[in-house]
């Protein structure tokens, strides 16, 4: 007879089982996105052309990044050895904290902002260093570099910053590398391309800047992971070594040579999304709801209180916004992408009923 068997199971490193859980709520997106700042429409139709021509046996190939790291490189005015690609920025970021922070380090952070930083930085034995924004959640340019210690090992700024929009200024972003030379600046330039401001030319004359730029926002690759790292070569030397050779998988690098040269589809897309978001800034205005001004595709919305209906009722109306309340100073506040000016008029029409079911409490549960 079979003994019973009782089943213990190894236990992981301390810090992974004392570790921050992440679950993006994804799940049944069947709707208008307007929840996770993709774009909402498509990519170039070049990179469907090229993904269309790509055959079985290329697919039987490891991936080289080498060529297409040159080709990023050279588009952004950098040198090859400058430019890590990555599985979208998540892996540049948790590549990053893996090669510099230790115990005793610390990761220097403002607050609100994306929430990967912390996840990661809950993996490594460093210490997070959180300094709040006021509550009109400009970056706390004062606060953050007066919270510069000696042990101060990665400053990570998403600018322009999820999820309230707001930036840093070139000025700012330099100062602060020159008061912590001893740290590694990361200037993740997610949403560039709707801000247009930039300091990915500073990358190798300011010794301790990393820059950060994805694929999944703009240019609607969110599907294929793809993001890259540009530092100097001699901080990238080290990145090398902890990412893996062959992270980005052979499609993604297939398209991303089509996705840069379709300037026309890229430079349409965003010009839409601003001109989308000044029509839903002019909607939350006439509507009374308080907004923080962003220079990203999505905008932070005071909701208030019955935050977690409006968006339940959003939902009921086609359209997926994200629930920002549980984030540090945003209690009540939803964060809504900005789409097309098309789906804004949707988006603006179930705002509008859905604000006007909340108030007279219609559609309470
Ligand atoms: N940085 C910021 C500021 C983001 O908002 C996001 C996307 N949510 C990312 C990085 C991650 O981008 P990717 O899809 O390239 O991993």
């Amino acid at each position: 007879m079979a003994e019973a068997i009782t089943l213990r199971y190894p236990t992981p490193r301390a810090r992974v089982e004392a570790m921050m859980e992440y679950h993006p709520p994804l799940g049944s997106r069947d709707a208008l996105r307007l929840d996770f700042n993709e774009n909402t429409l498509a990519c170039s139709p070049k990179v469907c052309e090229t993904l269309a021509s790509i055959s079985a046996g290329d697919l039987t190939r490891y991936p080289e990044r080498e060529p297409v790291e040159a080709i990023v490189a050279a588009h952004l005015g950098l040198q090859a050895e400058q430019v890590a690609l990555t599985n979208g920025v998540d892996e540049a970021i948790h590549v990053l904290f893996e090669t510099f922070l230790e115990a005793d380090h610390e990761l220097l952070l403002p607050v609100p902002t994306y929430t990967m930083y912390q996840v990661y930085a809950s993996a490594t034995d460093a210490l997070l260093v959180a300094v709040q924004a006021a509550d009109d959640l400009q970056f706390p340019f004062e606060l953050l570099a007066r919270a510069i210690s000696p042990r101060t090992k990665i400053i990570a700024i998403a600018n322009p910053n999820s999820p309230s929009g707001s930036v840093a200024t070139r000025g700012q972003l330099v100062e602060l590398a020159q008061r912590a030379p001893h740290a590694v600046l990361l200037v993740d330039e997610a949403y560039f391309h709707f801000h247009g401001e930039t300091v990915m030319d500073l990358v190798g004359a300011v010794p301790n800047l990393v820059v950060a730029r994805t694929f999944s926002k703009a240019y609607g690759l969110a599907g294929l992971r793809l993001g890259l790292l540009a530092g100097p070569a001699g901080l990238m030397r080290w990145i090398r070594r902890v990412l893996s050779p062959y992270s980005v998988n052979s499609l993604a690098l297939a398209c991303l040579p089509p996705a840069l040269e379709d300037t026309a589809y890229l430079d349409w897309y965003v010009a839409e999304v601003l001109a989308a978001r000044r029509d839903f800034e002019a909607a939350l205005d006439a509507a009374g709801v308080r907004r923080w001004p962003s220079r990203a595709n999505f905008i932070l919305a005071d909701i208030g209180a019955k935050h977690a209906e409006f968006v339940r009722l959003m939902r009921g109306r086609g359209v997926l916004v994200r629930d920002r309340s549980s984030d540090p100073g945003c209690d009540g506040r939803v964060r809504i992408t900005i789409g097309t000016r098309e789906q804004m008029k949707q988006a603006i029409a179930a705002l509008n009923e859905t604000l006007a079911a909340l108030r007279s409490g219609s559609e309470a549960q």
